[in-house]
């Protein structure tokens, strides 16, 4: 048996290169910036593997108390949007508005809750004034060109991220790309002069535009300062981006930049590495498409630590809805059902050591893996207790306790999966994709639909529960047809309805 904890967060710092006990700098408050998407095309899974390990750390120090300031960039400038908005006919400005806005859509999908959103062409000027500090204080030089590099010989410590060796570099090599050979030691561009057709900024530093590492060091110190708690992203970010983001802003503030550096690991997809060649490659809403929910999407891709590799098969998927489904079953009947009076002690036992356990698994390291186990393990001794009546009236409140514990970090209980499946289902049919549409979607949106004659009874519902002042009642069944789509109006002349 487990007794209470005591044992605070722990997380693996790619820094110190072992897991390290996690407190912030200020008292309460967690500040961390995890870098964001680059909004070229729509998000992939692996993509979405590693936003939600990163909301399953934001949502952990939440419960663990912590005020979380949670910032996280939108990369709304780079070679391939240029690239790609150029080919399309249109500004880089309507290229990325409208992939940012289907990758809020798709984090929202799966409940990632949203971060602060700061956006790389809305700091240019910012950008530019940190590149003059860094040539003032003779770390970054200026090329015939107009670009701008960071001269790395300047920092001794550069690798002690990657723990890459680069006591041989060249000094005064250049690379001007901003994802580099792994090996190499280049000084890096902060800040590439303009290119004809390319879109570019006046600034006092001359006309260009940043360079991605730049974009990263400077946002984050804008809104975190110059020292703040944690900084994540994928495992490919590590070298050469963190890497040089520690250079940029060590060199210039002689402060440590992120204490912690947080990174998941890469996804692979049936066992390879996911690309387009291998056919191999799904966005969020491929999935949804075929018919999965989002809910399971999301659930699969918080099964597995973040620090381990997540193999993300479809089998995988069906056994993520089953789960799904089995905890909201679980719930329901919890919730539903008309127990004697009266409290079972086995059950309130199990209820806390249920809470307990999850909680030592999200500690430790954020073992997602063992915290579901340990849901499933109450659902299983709970649902043979409710098999031979075992259950008492004061059970359900600390069994459903336990499994609100259990979702505020996994998110996956409300069943608001058919209308979002319709907005998927909505836009492919906008986009002129309805061949993309499978007969798993269509039907899973037409069975979870309400009918009129459904709609009026549970209106009826709701005045009954009015008419006896059950107001709870009342709100909860309107939240239920909000999710289901149908916007419900009080009114001083009764209850209206209709579809949005
Ligand atoms: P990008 O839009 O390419 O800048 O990537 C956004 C985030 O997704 C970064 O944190 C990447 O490290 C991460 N990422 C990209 N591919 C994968 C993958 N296959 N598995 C896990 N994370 C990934
Ligand atoms: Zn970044």
């Amino acid at each position: 048996m487990l007794g209470k904890i005591t044992m605070p967060l722990r997380l693996y710092n790619s820094m110190s290169s072992q897991v390290d006990e996690f407190r912030p700098l200020s008292d309460n408050e967690v500040r961390m910036y995890a870098c964001g998407p680059t909004v070229y095309d729509y998000g992939h899974i692996g993509n979405f593997r590693t936003f939600v390990a990163v909301d399953i750390l934001r949502r952990v120090l939440v419960q663990s108390g912590y005020k979380v300031r949670h910032v996280m960039n939108i990369t709304d400038v780079d070679d391939k949007i240029i690239r790609n908005a150029a080919r399309d006919g249109v500004t880089v400005q309507q290229y990325t508005a409208k992939y940012e806005k289907t990758f809020l859509e798709d984090a929202a999908m799966i409940n990632i809750e949203e971060p602060i959103l700061v956006r790389a062409t809305e700091h240019i000027q910012e950008m530019s004034e940190f590149v003059r500090r860094l040539v003032e204080k003779g770390i970054a030089y200026r090329a015939e060109d107009g670009s701008y590099y960071f001269r790395i010989a300047k920092f001794p410590q550069y690798g002690k991220l990657s723990k890459k060796d680069f006591s041989g570099m060249l000094d005064g090599a250049r690379v001007d790309v901003d994802d580099y050979d792994k090996d190499s030691a280049r000084d890096f561009a902060l800040w590439k002069a303009p290119k004809p057709g390319e879109a570019s900024w006046e600034t006092p530093i001359g006309r260009g535009r940043p360079g991605w590492h730049l974009e990263c060091s400077v946002m984050s110190m804008e809104e975190l300062g110059e020292s703040f708690d944690l900084h994540a992203g994928g495992e490919d970010l590590l070298f050469p981006h963190h890497e040089n983001e520690i250079a940029q802003s060590e060199s210039l503030t002689g402060k440590p930049f992120a204490h912690f550096w947080f990174h998941a690991r890469f996804l692979l997809v049936e066992g390879e590495k996911m690309s387009k060649s291998l056919g191999n490659y799904f966005t969020l809403r491929d999935l949804v498409l075929k018919g999965h929910k989002p809910s399971s999407i999301r659930y699969l891709l918080a099964s597995v630590p973040y620090r381990n590799q997540l193999n993300f098969t479809f089998d995988g998927l069906k056994q993520a809805a089953v789960s799904v489904e089995r905890l909201r079953n679980f719930r329901l009947r919890l919730s539903s059902g008309n127990f004697p009076a009266g409290a079972n002690p086995d059950m309130q036992r199990l209820a806390s050591e249920t809470t307990d356990r999850m909680r030592e698994a999200l500690n430790d390291d954020l073992n997602t893996a063992q915290a579901q186990a340990a849901i499933f393990e109450m659902v299983r001794q709970a649902n043979a207790a409710f098999d031979t009546g075992a259950i008492r009236k004061d059970d359900v409140a600390p069994l459903l306790a336990a499994l609100a514990k259990f979702d505020e970090i996994f998110a996956v209980l409300d069943d608001d999966d058919v209308p979002k499946m319709k907005r998927v289902l909505d836009w492919a049919r906008a986009e002129g994709r309805e061949k993309d549409i499978s007969a798993a979607l269509r039907e899973a949106v037409q069975a979870g639909e309400l009918s009129d004659s459904a709609i009026e009874s549970k209106i009826a519902e709701m005045k009954a529960a009015r008419a006896s002042r059950d107001f709870k009642t009342s709100d909860r069944i309107r939240a239920e047809l909000t999710d289901a789509g149908i916007l419900v109006e009080i009114t001083k002349d009764g209850i209206r309805w209709r579809r949005k």
